[in-house]
């Protein structure tokens, strides 16, 4: 049984806010995510923490440290703030962690898989884990694929195949008899969306398929998005049951709220009470 959930942060940062919602004007994106000089708009980067019997699951691992100054002010990295800090302050201990479930490996989700060590080696950051990815996102970041070339950094992912703590999902699966791993197509080749049952309410960890609740609208979808057309036909099944089991929604990078439910108005859907707390 999933005996505690917690949102944590791994950082604030920014992203072109054209790419954010692809074909969308900015006179309709800008009204719920204003734009800085620089036409970025504010993300958060949230990842989930689960315990569920005697695992202790992390959901994504944020930006991590391995990045130069000049990246993190191209993607204005908040680092008063990260994963590791932020997993201290809930008592949450690293090598304690035993799953790491990769959404995908772009570098904002899959950062924090690795770091550096004392001499100089590329090592997972949480040791005693295992790190839980589809095998169809691996293998497609592992071709380097063009488009996606500047988001899949092999040291984000190598150093966990070599240290042998890599578990390859083969489709819709079920970890632990309670945590459903729902594969998607659209944003890239085989992310995984997390969905789980706690304290009578279902979750949807919605990864880069809904990013914020500026993307509940089926449209609004993510210039970076491999497959656009594909992503709209996950996002319209993901969210006729949501609306119709009363799901929550966990939000990976809304800078303003942790999740929210969903309501269909007849016409779209639309983002409903907002949920500021897993509990
Ligand atoms: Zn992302």
């Amino acid at each position: 049984m999933i005996k505690k959930v917690i949102a944590i942060m791994d950082t604030m940062f920014a992203l072109d806010g054209g790419a954010m919602f692809g074909v969308v004007p900015k006179t309709l994106w800008s009204k719920t995510n204003p734009a800085d000089d620089k036409n970025r708009i504010d993300l958060a980067m949230r990842t989930t923490y689960i315990e569920l019997n005697d695992k202790k699951i992390l959901i994504d691992t944020g930006i991590g440290h391995k990045n130069n100054e000049k990246f993190d002010k191209i993607f204005k990295v908040n680092r008063n703030q990260d994963l590791m800090l932020n997993l201290g302050e809930n008592s949450i201990n690293a090598d304690d962690i035993t799953d790491v479930i990769i959404t995908h490996l772009h570098f904002d989700h899959a950062g924090g898989n690795t770091i550096i060590n004392e001499n100089g080696k590329l090592v997972p950051t949480f040791k005693n884990a295992t790190y839980h990815i589809q095998k169809d996102n691996f293998n497609h970041a592992m071709s380097s694929p063009i488009r996606e070339r500047a988001s899949y950094l092999k040291e984000n992912f190598l150093p966990i195949q070599e240290a042998n703590q890599l578990n390859l999902i083969d489709g819709n699966q079920t970890l632990f008899n309670e945590i459903e791993l729902i594969p998607q197509y659209g944003h890239t080749i085989g992310q995984q969306l997390v969905k789980f049952n706690f304290n009578n309410e279902t979750y949807l960890y919605t990864a880069d398929t809904i990013p914020t609740s500026s993307h509940i609208n089926i449209p609004f979808v993510m210039g970076y998005d491999i497959q656009p057309l594909i992503t709209m036909k996950e996002k319209e099944i993901l969210l006729k049951q949501a609306v119709e089991e009363n799901w929550t929604l966990l939000y990976e990078h809304d800078p303003f709220i942790m999740g929210s439910k969903v309501i269909f108005d007849g016409k779209k859907y639309k983002k409903g009470k907002e949920v500021t707390d897993v509990d």
